[in-house]
């Protein structure tokens, strides 16, 4: 197996570029302060057809791989952008893809390749539950034709730029099944029927210009045809489609690494501070060399990720590994980056503090790096089960 460069589908890097640089740092920043959404730059990304690059071309998306999805994410965050608004539409399909029946997928698939329909949402995360997912208290009930939804979602992200949602509920009780990761399963979730009909979506106002939600069910009702798969199995979908969120998500991460380190290099070759350029000195050099160093160790990871991905191997630990070093190589270079633009760091217009915010969320969600290291422990290492 031959690992992807980053010199691989130049093209695709080229197009997607010049994409975004007709959507400049004042784009974004405009968009930031405003605590707006980046409906324009989504719609160009959605137009261009680069968000339905893994539907496959029966579904009218372009069937490419991972490792073309993750040069998409990683040149928009690259170019200043943040994948975060839109990033749910490249990958939640996958659960429908991989698990929806073919009238399931004929109904929807062409649909979000087109961009006529977004699938940008997937709740998953309880306020009482945390990282412990078996726990969650959401239950679905069979009620003839219908499923009849109660509970509670936290951090549910982009349910005011979805159509559609999939949700994760309980359709048999924890105490009534022989392992703790079944009795669970995947809905598809209908957001204009659904919305004050069952489901109330409140704002979290956060750090980063992030929509994200809590969300209450109250007897919402699903029909029984949204259910995909087969009932109970929903945990083992959510995580079928893990690895490539992560590996995604370590893709942005690279590309905000690039961004902080180009930045900060750029300053530093200019700033004269004591008669000499900041960037003379090795206080300065060190911290965004060994950033530099981590970054390309992280870039390396995700192709790799990549690559056994896209051959149909097991990449779990890869894209595990991938996401926990791109998140510290980007967060090293963020730091960097905001200490040596000194105060002018903590200026909006240098866009700094901005994609500093942003970059950190990576260390908490979409899972924790302290669950990332527990994964490796215990499914690589092999030591005993902590929980
Ligand atoms: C902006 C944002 C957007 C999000 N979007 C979505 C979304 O769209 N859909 C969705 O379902 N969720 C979403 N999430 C939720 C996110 O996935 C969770 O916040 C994340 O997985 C961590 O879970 P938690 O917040 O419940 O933390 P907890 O599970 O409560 O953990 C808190 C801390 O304790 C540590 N910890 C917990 N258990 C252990 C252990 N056994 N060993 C060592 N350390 C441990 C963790 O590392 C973590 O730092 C989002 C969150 C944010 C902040």
């Amino acid at each position: 197996m031959s690992l992807p460069m980053d010199t691989d589908h130049q093209d695709i890097r080229d197009a997607v570029r010049a994409l975004c640089e007709t959507f400049p740092a004042e784009y974004h920043r405009k968009i930031d302060e405003a605590r707006g959404y980046p409906e324009e730059f989504v719609d160009a990304l959605t137009k261009a057809g680069w968000l339905a690059a893994m539907i496959p071309e029966e579904f009218g998306g372009s069937g490419l791989g991972l490792t073309e999805a993750s040069i998409i994410m990683e040149e928009i965050n690259r170019s200043g952008g943040n994948s975060g608004a839109c990033h749910g539409q490249m990958y939640n399909m996958g659960t429908l893809l991989r698990h929806g029946s073919e009238a399931q997928k004929a109904q929807y698939l062409p649909r979000i390749a087109s961009g006529e329909l977004r699938l940008q949402s997937m709740a998953v995360t309880e306020p009482t539950t945390g990282t412990d997912t078996t726990k969650i208290k959401t239950t679905a009930v069979r009620r003839g034709d219908r499923y009849v939804v109660n509970g509670q979602k936290v951090w549910i992200s982009r349910i005011q730029h979805s159509d559609l949602m999939i949700l994760l509920a309980r359709t048999t009780p924890l105490d009534q099944v022989k392992r703790k990761s079944l009795g669970m399963s995947i809905f598809m979730v209908e957001l204009k029927d659904a919305i004050g009909n069952g489901m109330e979506v409140k704002p979290i106002a956060n750090m980063v210009n992030h929509e994200t939600n809590e969300v209450f069910f109250d007897d919402l009702e699903i029909p029984v045809e949204n259910l995909i798969g087969e009932e109970g199995m929903g945990f083992r979908y959510i995580l079928d489609g893990l690895n490539a969120e992560r590996t995604l998500i370590a893709a942005e991460c690279i590309g905000d690494g690039y961004w902080f380190i180009d930045k900060v290099v750029d300053y530093v070759k200019e700033r004269e501070v004591f008669g000499r350029l900041i960037g003379q000195n090795q206080g300065v050099q060190f911290p965004i060399a060994e950033a530099k160093i981590e970054l390309e160790a992280a870039n390396l990871m995700r192709f790799r990720a990549c690559a056994l991905f896209d051959a149909g191997q097991p990449a779990g630990t890869e894209a595990n590994m991938a996401k926990y070093l791109a998140a510290k190589a980007s967060w090293e270079a963020a730091n960097a980056c905001l200490q040596f633009h000194g105060g002018f760091g903590f200026a909006h217009e240098y866009d700094v503090e901005r994609k500093f915010r942003e970059t950190r969320l990576y260390q908490v969600a979409p899972i924790s790096t302290n669950l990332i290291l527990s994964y490796v422990a215990e499914h690589v290492l092999d030591l005993p089960r902590s929980f």
